[in-house]
């Protein structure tokens, strides 16, 4: 047990955007080629939606969905999801800022743990994360197939605690699994949205409340959020644009709420 502060950090379309959707499309497009089967890719990408809503803890399990889907549809399951992953990560995984490793590299040496928080799973992460170097900055992974629950369950934000008894703040781009989930197990949550306006960023208590308002309803719009916008619970802490405006907020989380 030591003080430390722990910083949460979503992965996809927070820190990167990953290669699984590619490779889901990749093995639909097979499947129609090889074996002259349409729509596979569709109905994957549905039941995976569905299932966030029904049975969160088998949502991310992508290889067991496209293994239901083929058998209903007769079709052949042309690979493993996991091992093109690791074929392809390299060239298809994209870091959303340049300054992402330095900056987290900086928030280390401050005394920070930098816990990455991510309802993907270990096997289908892990070759993301070293693609962009994002291994050597960080201290952690917690996903949601050793915790047995995603985001927003509060078992995934107490797994990236651990023993240690700073504060946790989570840096992620939903306003359910990440803002939330966060706030439902006693953390604080700073949202990431590259095109929140002016008016928004920073310290959501500094702003004006009525275009903060506005800007939260705007985005669980856009995200088919499962959440009421209105709800106090998913007004994040902070809000911020980029990367490199997260060092000169994160003092003012480092102490337990
Ligand atoms: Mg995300």
């Amino acid at each position: 047990m030591d003080d430390a502060p722990t910083l949460g950090l979503d992965l996809d379309a927070t820190l990167i955007h990953g290669a699984l959707g590619t490779v889901i499309a990749d093995l639909g497009r097979d499947i129609e080629v090889e074996q002259g089967i349409a729509g596979i890719h569709d109905q994957v990408i549905a039941e995976g939606h569905r299932l966030v809503g029904e049975d969160p803890a088998l949502a991310y399990d992508w290889q067991a969905t496209v293994a239901r889907i083929c058998a209903t549809r007769e079709a052949v399951v042309p690979f493993d999801i996991a091992e093109r992953l690791a074929e392809v990560a390299d060239e298809r995984t994209l870091l959303l800022e340049d300054a992402t490793v330095p900056v987290l590299r900086t928030i280390g040496a401050r005394g920070w743990r930098r816990v990455v928080l991510t309802n993907g799973w270990r096997r289908y992460q892990d070759p993301a994360l070293r693609a962009v170097g994002l291994t050597e900055v960080i201290d952690d992974v917690v996903t949601a197939d050793a915790v047995g629950a995603p985001k927003p369950a509060a078992a995934m934000f107490a797994a990236a605690r651990g023993e240690h008894g700073g504060g946790l703040v989570h840096l992620g781009d939903r306003l359910d699994d990440d803002v939330l989930g966060a706030h439902g197990a006693g953390a604080r949550a700073i949202l990431y949205c590259p095109w929140a306006p002016t008016a928004v960023h920073g310290p959501c208590d500094e702003v004006g409340q009525g275009a903060l308002r506005g800007f939260l309803r705007d985005l669980a719009q856009r995200q088919s959020a499962r959440v009421h916008p209105a709800d106090p619970q998913v007004r994040p802490d902070a809000v911020i644009t980029t990367i490199e405006d997260l060092p000169a907020l994160l003092p003012a989380f480092a102490e337990p709420v």
